[in-house]
């Protein structure tokens, strides 16, 4: 069985990689972060604080240890889960690790992997990204370029860069990326469950590594 929990940067190719592993094993994909948005939407069965949880969101606060916990276990607790899944975006700290720890009972963790990026190449990832505010095409001025520079190839519109793609934003992103996630590869390397894979190379190559480990 497959309990697994994927951590990586901003920009790290977490969500392409999580939708190819669970295609790939059968597993469902559990985002705390989707969990999150439809809560506050009111497409999430069950009671939840909701005005508290749309307020650290709207903040961009992360919402508290006690509540993320309590979802991610309800959620696990489902039938689907019963065969394995995939953490994407918890545990974000490691006072959510350990409570997750000390409440999951047979829903432990087996396997955390780690993408690994060099934040230079991170940095091109997002503050190249461009995206068309007509169609939602999504280019990236160093790896995916429009044909013609600042204009979208299917419509012809201006194209637009993100509030949080600008560099100074990313770069605090990644700093507090960094803080918070180096004490939970720590713990998880302890526990003898982290894997590395190096998230430089092309999507295939890094689904590549990420099976060996979970074949191992
Ligand atoms: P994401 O799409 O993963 O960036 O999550 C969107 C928002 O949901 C975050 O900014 C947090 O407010 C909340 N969130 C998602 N996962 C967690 C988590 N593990 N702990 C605390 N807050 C979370």
């Amino acid at each position: 069985m497959i309990n697994l929990a994927l951590i990586a940067p901003p920009g790290g190719g977490k969500g392409t990689q999580a939708e190819k592993i669970t295609r790939t094993l059968n597993i469902p994909h559990i985002s705390t972060g989707d969990i999150f948005r439809s809560i506050v939407k009111g497409e999430y069965a069950g009671s939840f604080p909701v005005s508290e949880i749309l307020n650290y969101m709207n903040r961009g606060l992360l919402v508290p240890d006690d509540i993320v916990v309590k979802i991610t276990l309800e959620r696990l607790g489902q039938d689907d889960c019963e065969n394995g899944f995939l953490l994407d975006g918890f545990p974000r700290t490691l006072n959510q690790a350990e409570m997750f720890d000390k409440l999951s009972s047979n829903k432990r963790l087996n396997y955390v992997i780690l993408i690994d990026v060099e934040e230079e190449s991170l940095i091109k990832r997002l503050t190249g990204r461009r995206s068309c505010p007509k169609c939602g095409r999504i280019y990236n001025i160093y790896f995916s370029p429009p044909l013609k520079e600042g204009l979208c190839d299917e419509d012809g519109e201006g194209l637009v860069i993100r509030n949080d793609d600008k560099e100074e934003t990313v770069r605090k992103r990644l700093e507090v990326y960094k803080t918070d996630t180096k004490p939970l590869v720590d713990y998880y390397k302890k526990q003898n469950i982290l894997a590395k894979v190096d998230g430089n190379k092309f999507v295939d190559e890094v689904f590549k590594q990420i099976m060996e480990v979970l074949k191992a």
